[in-house]
């Protein structure tokens, strides 16, 4: 397996000629040796995955390790060894550290944690359009989850893949292809799984705990949801609803609603899914997931968000009635171009 991607965002020039980007990112950690880490706000299972891996990778190394998120993760990823050191915080004052590694964020604003702006950013993500705010970027849109890309720096690190960090990057992987549905797994995500399930992953646990672990008040509002689903584009789009008030009346919490967009895909002719929730302040917030060359992050990008093509999202002031039919009209447009493109 090849340490990095042809493709990645290259190099940066060092007295010894052109560096690898991860090998960049190896020399910087191995010089210092107090790190903070943190990814972005609402976090999901690659930048849960992702952080830990490397927190673990950097104990092994003997350096000092604090994680800081924005908001506390799913209730289902709360017993993955680690999740006690988690800090969340949405500002941190005079980290004392020297080095912040943020993954998974196209811009250091995705972390909703302010006061790390003037630290050294060693910047590692996979979506497209980062911004490259780091004093050593590592960027590459081919790795289907950032958790690929931690376990290439953790190898070129050399420190071994203990249990405890498989664990983290098979669950950053098994989340971020959405159960290995998205179009961008390659053999090196297979070989990556292979390596994690020598070190001691079971799969079948893992499926079980992330996905398996719904609970009542989380079933009764698939139910609801569903009930409520509107067809467009000749059934080839869903469209699905949140608010607070279904929350309450189905006894689920907003912890309950990650992985809930995914349900309409599971009908054949359903092409792609965008569920609007109403924020509290009366902000919509968007997820789009799609089905092959249906190109969600273009729509998200119109709207000044971001993400992959099979899995976007953004947030829009509302309300929902004025936002609604502009962005079901741009997913019918990108459903037709994806068809286009489908062999
Ligand atoms: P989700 O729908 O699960 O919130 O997000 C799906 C994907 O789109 C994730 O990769 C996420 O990071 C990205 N994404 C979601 N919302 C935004 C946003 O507002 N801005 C950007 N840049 N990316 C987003
Ligand atoms: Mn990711």
């Amino acid at each position: 397996m090849t340490a990095t991607n042809p493709d990645s965002h290259s190099g940066l020039e060092t007295g010894s000629g052109l560096t690898s980007p991860v090998e960049a990112i190896r020399d910087e950690i191995l010089k210092r040796r107090r790190f903070l880490i943190t990814s972005h706000a609402r976090p999901d299972g690659d930048s849960i995955g992702s952080q830990l891996a490397m927190a673990f990778a950097l104990d092994a190394l003997g350096k000092e390790v604090r994680i800081v998120n924005a908001d506390a993760a799913p209730d289902h990823y709360q017993d993955f060894p680690g999740m006690d050191r988690i800090e969340i915080a949405t500002r941190v004052e005079r980290p004392d550290v020297d080095a912040v590694i943020v993954m998974e964020c196209s811009e250091l604003g995705r972390t909703g944690v302010a006061g790390l702006e003037h630290q050294f950013l060693v910047n590692i993500d996979h979506h497209a359009g980062n911004q490259m705010y780091g004093a050593v970027n590592w960027h590459d849109e081919a790795s289907a989850a950032c958790g690929e890309m931690v376990f290439d720096v953790i190898q070129a690190l050399g420190v071994e893949l203990t249990e405890e960090i498989a664990t983290h990057i098979y669950l950053a992987i098994l989340t971020d292809t959405g159960s290995f549905h998205h179009s961008n797994i390659t053999p090196r995500t297979f070989d990556i799984c292979r390596q994690c399930v020598e070190a001691g992953v079971t799969p079948a646990v893992m499926a079980r705990r992330v996905f398996d672990s719904n609970s009542f008040g989380k079933l009764k509002l698939i139910g609801a949801l569903l009930d409520d689903m509107e067809l467009a584009d000749e059934g080839r789009l869903a469209v699905l609803h949140l608010d607070d008030d279904m929350l309450a009346a189905t006894g689920s919490t907003n912890n309950d609603t990650e992985g809930l967009i995914n349900l309409p895909l599971t009908a054949r002719e359903i092409q792609a899914v965008v569920f609007f929730k109403v924020t509290q302040t009366g902000e919509v917030r968007v997820s789009m997931r799609s089905k092959y060359d249906v190109d969600v992050r273009k729509v998200a990008s119109e709207f000044d968000g971001g993400g992959h093509k099979n899995a976007a999202g953004f947030t829009v002031s509302g309300p929902l009635e004025a936002v609604q039919a502009g962005i079901v009209q741009r997913l019918v447009g990108a459903i037709a171009a994806g068809l286009q493109a489908r062999p």
